[in-house]
């Protein structure tokens, strides 16, 4: 069988082919050229990127260098094409990791090699995929109920499809894709490029834009369930309210309440819950917020029904989603006030609302190896750099500023960003330069489109806190009243109450929101003591503020939990749970990890990512090359396994 990364055969003109080659990223080019000739040695002369930069694929070559490859690109192409595209032979390891090297500019260190080979899967297997090892009916015995069906919880059911554990998946929705079925919001789009925020091993050619927008990310992972045939296993309209592990069966009763308000009960050997840490909404009760006379929502819940146009819009809260929001309505509102308590520090990113061009699509469907390298070009540079660029050198004197010397470069570069906008604006410039160390937020990805949203004479940006809401305004502390028609909500989560509102008991009783309080751990985000066969998905102490991306996250979560379930009914063994020891080791340097980061920075006074003791419990504070060797097998010292007594019937 064909490598499914070798791309599909063609029969092209020159001509298109020249075209086509207009478009494409010339670095990734390049090295289909390596492919398709087996010789690496066009790597070694003068053509070579300049540099690296996240979201810059052309390695800042020249225009004479780009067209000398265009130029040697056509002739080798057109050879491959005119011999029927035959698969190229692989090349060897050490050939693909001068190749890495070459591509990002800089020496790619051994230890991330094999993570990146598996990511890219250039030998067409996926590495991630579980075995099947015991028989049909053995693992019959043993059925899962995943709680979600976004990105991880869809995720958890192919790979428990492969594996051929029966599960059931309940979903509170009617759709898939969790935060991309909610957020349907004006202007919703993903900030990870796409062609690497997608399933490793479900890459997508057909990609409209570079940051594709919600109902083209909805459709992804639609497509996905679909090719998978996972359909037929999820329960949508399902919100699970309740589960409970019996200690007697061995077994978890799960009761979900259907679109009728009836209670459904599923009965399971093993829980996953898949259920993201951004999707209950956060409306502050600000008083007299029950006043207001006109529509309000949240921007996870918006009324497509309310007619924005000519009305006067309020947008309390700024963060991702507002700022998202606020460019997209501003040219049709008659006037928007948008509040913002804490400006943004926002990346420069050009390419973010831009359109993939025709050349690029051809080149990932035909050619070898484009897509898996231009996945591994926009990977790496979010691949463990942004941590380093967090920790908190506490020799560097202003930490209020920065918190160290490179977090000094990345505030100039920000704010250069921000000022070559908004020129001698200085009263803007007060208002949208942060006072605290960049990236201590969420950074946010940006084109130049906020800055323009909030020069536009129609928008203003109000810094002033806000006192209370009336009928018809957001009044501020300084008595002004803001009027508005419509009130928008773009306030976020409730991040730091991970799985709530699920009311989750484990053995003996112990509820576990009770249990964690405003302190959620879990054994490398997954698995709690006294919680047996439970296991989390995007759990406590796994959301990226540092780069890459939460699918990454949640292949090595799925393959250690499938590791885990294989090792249950492997053994025969009737529940695993970790150590208490385990658990409160791996919590306690988490913190101590974290404490030496910028997002706990006491300057930083507003954030999601901490809890209302100025703690962080839901961040990674790892690399991802770490958190990728640590997921690969669970440590069984790490466990209390159990095995039923002879003749009990589980
Ligand atoms: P957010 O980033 O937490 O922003 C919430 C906004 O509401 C902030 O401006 C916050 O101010 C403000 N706010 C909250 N409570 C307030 C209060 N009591 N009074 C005044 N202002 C208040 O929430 P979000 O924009 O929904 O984004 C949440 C997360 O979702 C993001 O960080 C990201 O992980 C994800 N997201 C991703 C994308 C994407 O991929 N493009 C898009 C949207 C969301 P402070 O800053 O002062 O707290």
């Amino acid at each position: 069988m064909r490598n499914p990364h070798a791309g599909e055969p063609f029969v092209a003109s020159d001509e298109d082919i020249e075209t086509a080659l207009l478009d494409v990223s010339i670095p990734t080019l390049m090295l289909c050229l390596v492919h398709l000739t087996g010789d690496p040695s066009i790597l070694r002369g003068h053509l070579k990127p300049a540099g690296l930069f996240l979201n810059e694929v052309q390695g800042y070559m020249s225009e004479e260098d780009k067209a000398e490859i265009r130029q040697l690109a056509l002739g080798i192409i057109a050879g491959y094409r005119d011999s029927g595209c035959l698969e190229p032979t692989p090349l060897a390891p050490e050939v693909i990791h001068e190749m890495m090297s070459w591509l990002v500019c800089e020496e790619v260190p051994t230890e991330y090699v094999a993570m990146l080979m598996e990511e890219m899967g250039l030998d067409g297997t996926d590495a991630r995929r579980p075995p099947s090892t015991e028989s049909a009916g053995v693992r019959s015995e043993f059925p899962v109920v995943v709680i979600g069906c976004g990105e991880s919880g869809l995720l958890a059911g192919i790979r428990l499809k492969e594996a051929g554990i029966p599960f059931t998946i309940l979903e509170k929705n009617d759709g898939v894709g969790g935060t991309w079925w909610e957020n349907t919001y004006p202007g919703a789009r993903v900030d990870v490029g796409n062609h690497f925020y997608c399933y490793s091993f479900e890459p997508s050619d057909a990609w409209t834009e570079y940051f594709a927008q919600q109902p083209e990310l909805q459709a992804y992972f639609e497509r996905v369930m679909d090719k998978h045939d996972v359909r037929p296993h999820v329960h949508f309209g399902h919100e699970v309210v309740s589960a409970s592990w019996s200690d007697t069966e061995g077994r978890w009763l799960v009761v979900a309440r259907d679109r009728n308000g009836i209670n459904v009960e599923f009965s399971a050997r093993a829980v996953i819950t898949a259920v993201g840490q951004l999707n209950r909404p956060n409306i502050p009760e600000i008083p007299g917020h029950e006043t207001f006379a006109g529509p309000s929502f949240h921007s996870a819940q918006w009324d497509h029904d309310v007619d924005l146009e000519g009305r006067r819009v309020a947008m309390i809260g700024a963060g991702a989603s507002g700022f998202q929001i606020a460019p997209t309505i501003a040219p049709t509102v008659a006037h928007l006030s948008v509040f913002q308590r804490t400006a943004q520090w926002m990346f420069p990113n050009p390419n973010y609302h831009e359109t993939v061009g025709p050349g690029v699509r051809w080149a990932l469907r035909h050619l070898p190896f484009y897509g898996r390298w231009y996945r591994f070009l926009i990977l790496w540079p979010g691949c463990d750099v942004g941590l380093h660029a967090a920790r908190v050198d506490p020799a560097y004197p202003d930490q209020e500023r920065a918190v160290s010397e490179t977090n000094e470069v990345t505030r100039q570069i920000f704010t250069d960003w921000i000022m070559s906008q908004i020129g001698d604006d200085n009263d803007l410039a007060a208002k949208v330069i942060p006072d605290y160390p960049p990236t201590g937020k969420r950074t946010l990805q940006d084109n130049g489109s906020w800055l323009t949203a909030l020069t536009r004479p129609n928008v203003e940006l109000v810094r002033t806190g806000i006192d209370h809401i009336e009928p018809d305004a957001i009044v501020t502390t300084d008595g002004v009243r803001h009027e508005a028609d419509v009130l928008v909500y773009a306030t976020g989560f409730h991040a730091n109450r991970v799985l709530w509102p699920i009311e989750i008991t484990g053995r003996d009783g112990v509820v576990l929101s009770k249990m964690w309080g405003e302190r959620p751990a879990a054994l490398l985000g997954m698995t709690v003591p006294g919680f047996p066969n439970f296991f989390c998905m995007y759990g406590p102490g796994t959301n990226l503020a540092h780069g890459g991306s939460l699918i990454f996250h949640s292949e090595c979560q799925m393959r250690y939990i499938g590791r885990c379930i294989a090792h249950l009914i492997e053994g025969g063994h009737e529940s695993m749970e970790p150590t208490l020891s385990a658990y409160q080791d791996w919590h306690e340097r988490s913190q101590a990890e974290l404490k030496t980061l910028v997002w706990s920075q006491p300057s930083v006074k507003h954030s999601f990512f901490k809890n209302s003791h100025g703690e962080i419990h839901v961040l990674s504070p790892w690399r991802l090359v770490d958190y990728w060797s640590w997921t690969q097998e669970p440590d069984l010292n790490d466990f209390i396994v159990t095995t039923p007594t002879p003749g009990a019937n589980r």
